[in-house]
């Protein structure tokens, strides 16, 4: 299996792809692989010639230092996972050095306001750093088709925006969340918490589920007060926000309209912060 640490060689190995007008599917992800990123190499492996995943914990997307220093790095062990979807997939495994010239900074995005909501808000400068390193990657690999998890759905909807305004052409593919069999939505920071810890935070899916099942007939209000509450009665878990809001603006709903919507969470349990979300119509 192919493994590239500089761009230069990631780039001169595509070129022959390029020329020969194979597409390129590429999934970007940091590391500590589960079967969450693996359902989109495979989705990329199948729908691709040949598929690029890059490896990289991009600094500029944290703003909590101890979050950073505290992401898991498991790049042989992501290798082998790698190699049990296809070992003809390219790796792409920069260091900071590599992608920031020694400038680890971001830059400056306007992604229409879908920047300003909920992990926007209470991770100030997150997606400048996303918007940064996105942006670098699809130069260097020049995909035709890039797969997002809408485990991070409001990144994914970032991504799609920062395609249409750089004009970038380059489809975006968002692809359905990968849980556990208890309902936790798979994550790279779960390995940080104790399994009695993943116990506990499988009730986080149980009460998104019931906060679509009650949406149905209760108001958007009401509903947020179901999930307020239920967080409530678990002191164990700190609550960052639960909203509601249409899938295309992500502007927080008071009212319901003829729309998709979906209710978003993001929660501390023993210091990790968990994010999920669940459509709710
Ligand atoms: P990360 O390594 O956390 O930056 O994630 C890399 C990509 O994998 C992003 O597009 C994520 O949304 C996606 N991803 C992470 N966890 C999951 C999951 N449980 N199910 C589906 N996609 C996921």
């Amino acid at each position: 299996m192919l493994i590239f640490n500089n761009k230069a060689d990631l780039i001169a190995q595509l070129s022959a792809h390029l020329s020969s007008k194979s597409s390129i599917g590429f999934v970007p992800t940091m590391g500590a692989l589960h079967k969450g990123h693996l359902s989109l190499l495979e989705k990329s492996v199948q729908e691709n010639d040949i598929t690029v995943i890059s490896i990289f914990v991009n600094p500029t997307q944290f703003n909590n230092p101890e979050d950073l220093t505290k992401y898991p790095r498991t790049l042989d062990a992501d290798v082998e996972k790698i190699k049990t979807v296809s070992d003809k997939i390219l790796v792409f495994a920069p260091s900071v050095n590599e992608m920031y010239d020694g400038n680890t900074v971001s830059g400056h995005f306007s992604f229409d306001g879908l920047e300003h909501q909920m992990e926007g808000n209470h991770r100030p400068g997150h997606f400048d750093g996303v918007g940064t390193i996105v942006k670098k990657l699809f130069e260097i690999v020049t995909p035709t088709n890039a797969y997002f998890g809408e485990k991070d759905f409001q990144q994914l909807q970032i991504v799609k925006k920062l395609v249409e305004k750089t004009g970038m052409d380059i489809n975006i593919i968002g692809c359905p969340i990968s849980r556990e069999t208890s309902g936790l939505a798979m994550s790279s920071r779960n390995e940080r918490l104790s399994e009695e810890d993943k116990d506990k935070a499988a009730v986080v899916y149980k009460i998104l589920s019931r906060a679509r099942e009650l949406f149905a007939t209760e108001s958007v209000e009401n509903v947020k007060k179901y999930v307020y509450d239920a967080f409530e009665a678990l002191p164990e878990f700190s609550m960052d926000y639960f909203e509601i809001t249409a899938e295309d603006d992500l502007v927080p709903a008071n009212t319901k309209e003829n729309k998709k919507y979906r209710g978003f969470i993001a929660v501390f349990l023993s210091n990790v912060r968990l994010i999920d979300n669940i459509s709710l119509n």
